[in-house]
């Protein structure tokens, strides 16, 4: 007997054992009867990788009855007879074609049963297999078990395995089919897992007896063998089921250990102060707070004031207010004594943020400055295209602790920048980081710390992505917007179909202009050398003209053409992510000081800039964006007084996918309902970015799209047992399904652009 750490050599022999090490790295009775079923065959299917129709080459295995068998002969001299054998009533017509023909004449009579395996190839509209392996399960006359020798020596070798005959291995009214290689194909698989479930000793069930009885699951032994074996598709639909829900509470229990587990009692404490920076930045805000953000604030205080680190997201819409909910956080710790470390996607942003919070900070960032405030500290900020010098220079200020608050790119991650006592990590616009760029920052604190760690996002994280990808974080979210903020009108300009409109839109920023409002007109591509990836590439709707012939407005040329043409007259500048820091600088000075009327500009403005002035947006190409990325660029307008207007151009027709995406778009300014539709829109390899292998985060038959359900189950069902065993560590059987989700790393959501 085995059991599931056994070794498959040693339960299969080393010949069989060694193909599904080398292909799939399988060692153990464990991995292989992981090693779950892409498909089954129902009667008879012809099954290629996905559920799309086979293609020329796939590789296809199914089970088919033979309608038709004609002899024939070749050209060539001495002709050759040949065979073509008709397979089911099939639309395109399938065919099988057998050179041997002497030989096979006699085996594949009409009205035979036939399991077939081979390569796809098409002619003239007709899909053929040529020469495949065939084995015959049902025969008119009398043949069956014959067929190509490797399938004969198969079905012989079932036989060996569980008593079962040979053909009745393969002769059911389901087969499990399995991701296969050359050399290893799916029937091989599947005498291998036969084999091994003829002789696994009962399986120990991982979750405890009430939870199996509570939701009704089949039990851990059943499934195991019922996912491969099961003839009938609801048992094998519960065995499913089964396995899906331990991947659930899996993934759900090593998160649970995050949470609550590991860091418990190593953060940096920082209680409340009755004076100090943060409550004179209170006093000192040019607005009122809203309710949501004293809401937050609270909760983010109180954990900022334990000793177990905070781990929180903070998500809400643009413009509703999450970076002086962070600055305040962050005066919380400055007051303790610790430092703090903003870390930003774009040098812009960065830039935008120190500007800002050095100027809600006033005197309170001032430290040994002239008209600095009693316990002042000060701001550093810290990019890529700053001098060695002003480097050197930032970097001293942050490792003697003068710096409280520490603001940078990417530049803040190298070696070379060390915290004298680092004990908040901020990451703003989270997406546009992984997380190991987040650890690697937490790591610079000292003395055995582990910092606090506020993310903030824009992109509203959908429910089943916030509980699995995100899990480990609490979340915080900001729905509603300060007072006074106008809304924002979105239309699209189809403007193949009317051309005028899109000069309308140029009509339109001028009449802001004269009303001494700004505005943005944004194109994917820099210049024509910059090639920008289009969102749908493989959207099967789009025009063909989509297929080179077309490209992607640049900002270069347009910055040109506006300025002598449409736009002729106003103030334009220029902004895109080619552009040195110091010119990105000047630029976006001039934008906020009023200087210039239009900014021209990729979407290296998408995250986070903040002009309140700014009205208007037109986005050319905005076919080419995603949703999410639609969302973030529109959220540049709308963040001040006045009402504010967003024009999508497209070239492409209102009922193209990309048209209606658009549309969608213009419907709403409901982030999170967007944040849906996209998740909806995309396929789960695009969005989770999982690669090929199964890897990733190591689901297997969990889809974060479509399972939503069991992933809240298990959720809600894991803090019900932490609430019981707060220590985590009474339950074996749960860390089991864990482990495989501790040693993986996690998955990123959205775009990494
Ligand atoms: P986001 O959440 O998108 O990062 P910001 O933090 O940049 O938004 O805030 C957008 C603008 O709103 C900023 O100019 C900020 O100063 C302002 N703001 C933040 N909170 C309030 C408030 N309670 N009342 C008025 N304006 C606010
Ligand atoms: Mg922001």
């Amino acid at each position: 007997m085995a059991g599931l750490d056994d070794r498959l050599d040693y339960v299969l022999g080393a010949k069989a054992a060694e193909p599904l090490e080398q292909h799939f790295g399988i060692r153990t009775v464990n991995d292989l009867l992981r090693h779950y079923p892409r498909k089954y065959i129902q009667g008879s299917t012809v099954l290629s990788e996905d559920d799309r129709p086979p293609q020329e080459g796939d590789h296809v295995t199914f089970v088919e009855t033979i309608t038709g068998v004609s002899a024939r002969w070749t050209n060539r001299k001495p002709a050759k007879m040949y065979l073509v054998v008709n397979l089911g009533y099939r639309e395109p017509k399938l065919t099988a074609t057998f050179f041997n023909a002497n030989y096979t004449k006699n085996l594949l009579a009409e009205g035979a049963k036939v399991m077939i395996s081979g390569e796809i190839k098409k002619f003239r509209g007709d899909l053929q297999l040529t020469h495949p392996h065939f084995l015959i399960l049902e025969s008119p006359n009398g043949q069956e078990g014959k067929g190509s020798r490797a399938m004969v020596r198969l079905s012989a070798a079932a036989k060996d395995a569980d008593g079962v005959t040979g053909l009745d291995a393969f002769r059911r009214d389901s087969l499990p089919i399995y991701s296969a290689a050359a050399k290893l194909q799916s029937w091989d698989i599947y005498l291998c897992v036969r084999q091994v479930l003829a002789v696994l000793d009962p399986v120990e069930d991982p979750l405890p007896d009430w939870v199996v009885r509570r939701f009704d699951l089949m039990s851990e032994d059943e499934a195991l063998r019922a996912i491969h074996l099961a003839e009938n598709a609801i048992e094998r639909d519960r065995a499913i089921h089964r396995i899906r829900f331990d991947e659930s509470v899996g993934l759900q229990w090593a998160l649970a250990r995050r949470r609550y587990g590991e860091l418990s009692e190593s953060g940096p404490a920082a209680p409340l102060k009755d004076s100090g920076v943060r409550a004179d930045l209170l006093s000192r805000l040019p607005f009122q707070l809203t309710d949501g953000q004293l809401e937050v604030l609270d909760v983010i205080s109180t954990e900022l004031a334990a000793t177990r680190p905070m781990s929180r997201m903070l998500q809400g819409e643009v413009g509703s207010g999450k970076t002086v909910v962070a600055l305040l956080g962050m005066a919380q710790l400055v007051d303790a004594g610790y430092q703090c470390a903003l870390l930003a996607p774009t040098e812009v942003l960065a830039e935008q943020h120190a500007r800002s919070m050095r100027n809600m900070l006033g005197p309170l960032a001032m430290a040994g400055q002239l008209g600095g405030a009693e316990h002042a500290t000060r701001v550093a900020l810290l990019t890529g295209s700053m001098t060695a010098a002003q480097k050197r220079e930032v970097r001293e200020e942050i490792s003697s602790g003068q710096a409280g608050i520490v603001i940078g790119t990417h530049a803040l991650l190298q070696d070379a920048v060390e915290f004298a006592q680092l004990g908040m990590v901020v990451v703003d616009e989270q997406h546009r980081f992984g997380v190991e760029q987040r650890d690697t920052l937490r790591a610079k604190a000292t003395g055995g710390i582990s910092p606090h760690l506020l993310v903030m996002t824009a992109t509203p994280i959908p429910r089943t992505i916030a509980l699995t990808v995100y899990g480990d974080l609490a979340i915080s979210t900001l729905r509603e917007l300060p007072k006074g903020r106008q809304p924002i009108t979105t239309k699209v300009i189809f403007s193949k179909v009317k051309r005028s409109w899109l000069d309308r839109a140029w009509e339109r920023i001028r009449e802001e202009v004269e009303r001494g409002r700004q505005a943005y007109v944004v194109a994917p591509r820099i210049d024509e050398d910059d090639d920008a990836r289009h969102p749908d590439d493989g959207d099967t709707d789009a025009p063909k003209d989509r297929e080179g012939a077309r490209q992607a407005t640049a900002v270069l040329p347009l910055y040109e053409r506006l300025g002598i043409r449409e736009l002729r007259g106003l103030r334009l500048g220029l902004m895109h992510g080619k552009l040195s820091g110091e010119e990105k600088d000047a630029v976006m000075t001039a934008f906020r000081a009023g200087e210039v009327d239009v900014l021209v500009c990729t979407t290296v403005i998408e995250v986070g800039v903040d002009v309140p002035n700014a009205t208007v947006m037109v986005v050319l190409d905005a076919d080419w964006f995603g949703i999410s990325q639609l969302h973030q660029l529109r959220g540049r307008i709308g963040r001040g007084e006045h009402a504010s207007l967003c024009l999508l151009e497209t070239k492409l027709p209102p009922t193209s996918r990309a048209g209606r995406r658009l549309e969608a778009v213009a419907d709403t300014l409901d982030g999170f309902a967007l944040a849906d539709l996209d998740l909806a829109e995309r396929r789960e390899g695009d969005v989770l970015g999982r690669d090929q292998s199964g890897q990733g985060m190591g689901l297997r038959l969990l889809s974060l799209l479509e399972h939503r359900e069991i992933i809240e189950t298990a959720r809600l069902l894991c803090d019900e047992i932490v609430a019981d065993d707060p220590t985590l560590s009474n339950h074996p059987g749960m860390d089991r399904l864990a482990a495989h989700f501790v040693e993986h790393e996690r998955i990123e959501y959205l775009d990494k652009s």
